[in-house]
């Protein structure tokens, strides 16, 4: 599929000595993973390149993969390509001087809201970026190097992404493109300890979000976690929002929210569902994102307790017009 597009890429590629290569915000694993990823597989292909993951802020979960690199000054963008990753819309990417670059390429599997760069590349259809990172590398396979951290790097985004393989978007595609990323060594074990253990705090924080969790009448779940939560737990901001992953597994519940305070007093919503659609619940809120798995923002509770009340009519249309959901 987009075989026009994939040799875009790679002339692209080709044709630049310096690639900037950056993702949205507030990282998850897929944009760590497939920056990474392509990064890894393109130096040890061209290794007379100048190749730079450049991004404004970073993920503690995601440490254990490594740093990125330091922002250069403008001039560095001048002559340089610029790949954005797992980024649906511009206002999203990290790096705040990605304009700079001479040539833009966008690289995603986000639902095409908003199309930018040069070429673009995006397969909605695809249960990550870093899915795409391990297409582009397999479509390309006589002429790119993959390592065992590359591979590494791409099968954490997929992982992570995919809910280890459990979401709808994992097709027998995204389980060959694992297998090769497999093939190259990684040691599961030990980016499996990374990914899903705990530390005691977070338990004991997830302890208190199932004793404070809520269900409307037609079964969505919510949590809201405060920043004075956040302090008693001695949790991050970013294992707060890990929240809306505790509410995941209710029977019934086929759309869940986190409401996480942000250091502004705003609200970060986290917006999941299973069976039925949220992506357009969170556009209503300024936000946007997946079918199943959306962002949003709001100002206040009393927007909040809104945007619950939209969840729950949504919830209860959907019912009564389907079947089969649980
Ligand atoms: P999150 O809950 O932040 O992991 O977001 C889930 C998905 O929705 C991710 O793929 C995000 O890229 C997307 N998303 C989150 N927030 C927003 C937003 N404000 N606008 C558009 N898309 C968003």
């Amino acid at each position: 599929m987009n075989e026009e597009l994939k040799k875009q890429i790679l002339d692209k590629i080709k044709e630049y000595n310096k690639i900037v290569i950056c993702r949205h915000f507030r990282p998850d694993g897929d944009a760590v993973g497939s920056t990474k990823g392509l990064g890894a597989i393109l130096r040890a292909t061209f290794p007379e390149k100048d190749i730079r993951l450049i991004n404004d802020d970073y993920s503690d979960y995601m440490a254990f993969l490594g740093k990125e690199d330091e922002q250069v000054d403008d001039q560095f963008y001048s002559d340089a390509l610029v790949i954005v990753m797992d980024t649906a819309t511009e206002d999203r990417i990290s790096n705040k001087k990605y304009a700079l670059g001479r040539e833009i390429i966008k690289f995603d599997h986000h639902i095409n809201v908003s199309p930018y760069g040069s070429v673009c590349w995006v397969e909605e259809e695809r249960s990550s970026c870093s899915e795409m990172v391990a297409e582009f590398y397999s479509f390309f396979k006589d002429e790119l190097t993959i390592t065992k951290q590359a591979a590494l790097y791409i099968y954490t985004g997929m992982v992570t992404d995919s809910g280890r393989f459990r979401y709808s978007s994992t097709s027998p595609e995204t389980l060959r493109l694992a297998a090769i990323m497999l093939e190259q060594g990684i040691d599961t074990d030990k980016l499996y300890a990374n990914l899903y253990l705990d530390e005691f705090s977070e338990l004991k924080f997830k302890s208190h979000i199932y004793k404070s969790m809520k269900i409307t009448e037609n079964g969505v779940a919510y949590v809201f976690v405060t920043l004075k939560d956040m302090k008693k737990f001695g949790i991050t901001q970013e294992q707060a929002s890990n929240s809306v992953f505790y509410l995941d597994g209710i029977k019934g519940s086929i759309i869940w929210l986190a409401f996480i305070e942000n250091n502004d007093k705003s609200i970060r919503v986290r917006l999941r569902s299973r069976f039925t659609t949220i992506n357009k619940l969170a556009e209503k809120y300024n936000g946007g994102g997946h079918a199943c798995a959306s962002g949003a923002s709001v100002k206040n509770r009393a927007e909040a307790k809104k945007l619950i009340a939209d969840a729950d009519a949504e919830i209860r249309e959907y019912k009564q017009n389907n079947e089969g959901w649980l």
